[in-house]
């Protein structure tokens, strides 16, 4: 049985292709960048590693060119060999968990465009054209709030008016829940002695969430994946109080509204760029602004764990995963250096790029882990099991 898995960006396309039968086989993975530029970006890996460029002008361009090349690739013969597609949805409101997409699933994320403008719209818009190109292909969505809808209700409110909640949907639900739940389940696996984890899911956007014995108790995304730590653009949490002057000084919410969700976080903090690569190279040449952007987000960081270490009764483990928390070995150094309330030390000779698994000392007061995640592969399971197969 083989289950395509996709996740899309704004102006990005990823896919994995998994043989969910005998065991949990990765056939193919792969993906599109820059999509809507004159040419994009394509990379498969099936396992031949393919790279090339292509006009992809939108999503559904870059999804026909990836199962053109899976095709040429024999990893699949033809879509009829698929089971399903999964969807690695965002945001569906009160709808968590796994659902088929059906037009209740599509109304409700066409209802939840505005939490989660920079996804909803391409999910949406290629679950449609997935559904009249194969009308017969079941599709799935598996929603990232889904691993946080069990807090309890207290962590999941905001202190404003209680109908809000219900009327408008205006609570905490939390993101980025296939990767904090394969985190949980890989740590179930390897690391089944730490039951109080903090996982750090940190790159374009970064979340942390509180595992309690494989469950996440608190997540740090609230209402929208554009809150919580600050993100490569976007800004994380912020003063809406702040919100009426900015309106009159630039002229109204709109650019308001887009200068906080493009034009914020490392980029607008630092001055240099969105990517941490550039904003740590930059604090090394004494460009203040990058560092300062570096300390808050390691700050901001710190203070979560601190946070969730206290609602969690104790830390035996924080992990660290996304593109940064995966590939930055000075990053995981930075944040456990400052983690000395619970004495968190990584090994110099573990902690290296490119390691997975444990990188904490043999004298360190919590286990520190560099994971990569595999979101991708909890939506299959997801599908699969919302499937039936
Ligand atoms: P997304 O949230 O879009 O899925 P990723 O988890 O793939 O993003 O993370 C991408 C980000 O990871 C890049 O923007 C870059 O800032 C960061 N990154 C990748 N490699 C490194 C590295 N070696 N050091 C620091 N940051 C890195």
């Amino acid at each position: 049985m083989k289950i395509m898995v996709l996740n899309l960006g704004s102006t990005s396309f990823k896919y994995k292709l998994f043989e969910m039968d005998q065991g949990e086989k990765e056939l193919s993975s792969g993906g599109v960048e820059n999509i809507g530029n004159a040419v994009s970006a394509y990379r498969i890996r099936s396992p031949r590693d393919i790279r090339g460029e292509a006009p992809c002008p939108k999503h559904e361009d870059a999804f026909a060119l990836c199962l053109k090349l899976m095709i040429e690739e024999k990893v699949l013969s033809s879509m009829e060999e698929l089971s399903a597609i999964g969807y690695k949805a965002v945001h569906g409101g009160s709808l968590s968990g796994a659902h088929v997409v059906d037009d209740e699933v599509l109304t409700q994320m066409d209802a939840h465009v505005s939490f989660a403008p920079a996804h909803n719209p391409m999910y949406l818009r290629m679950m449609r054209s997935m559904r009249s190109l194969y009308p017969t292909l079941p599709q799935v969505a598996c929603f990232e709030t889904a691993f946080h809808a069990n807090q309890p209700e207290y962590r999941a409110v905001y202190g404003v008016p209680y109908e809000w909640k219900e009327k408008y949907g205006v609570r905490r639900y939390g993101f980025h829940g296939s990767s904090h739940s394969y985190i949980a389940w890989k740590m179930g696996q390897d690391a089944p002695h730490c039951r109080r984890i903090v996982n750090c899911h940190l790159g374009g956007s970064s979340s942390l969430c509180a595992i309690q014995d494989g469950k996440s108790v608190a997540a740090s995304m609230g209402a929208t994946p554009q809150s919580g730590l600050f993100h490569n653009n976007r800004v994380g949490d912020f003063d809406v109080f702040c919100l009426p002057v900015l309106v009159e000084k630039l002229g109204g919410l709109e650019p308001v509204m887009k200068a906080l969700s493009s034009q914020s976080g490392f980029l607008g903090l630092s001055g240099v760029s969105n990517d941490m690569r550039d904003v740590m190279n930059a604090a090394d040449e004494g460009n203040q602004q990058a560092q300062l952007a570096l300390d808050a987000f390691a700050d901001n960081i710190v203070g979560y764990i601190g946070m969730y270490t206290a609602y969690m009764g104790g830390l035996d483990a924080v992990v660290f995963t996304g593109g940064i928390g995966t590939n930055s070995a000075a990053f995981r150094k930075i944040v456990c250096d400052k983690l000395s309330f619970v004495n968190a030390k990584v090994d110099p000779a573990l902690n290296v790029r490119g390691h997975e698994g444990k990188v904490s000392s043999a004298d360190s007061g919590v286990e520190v882990w560099a994971l990569e995640t595999n979101e991708e592969l909890m939506v299959a399971r997801g599908t699969k099991q919302c499937l039936g197969l």
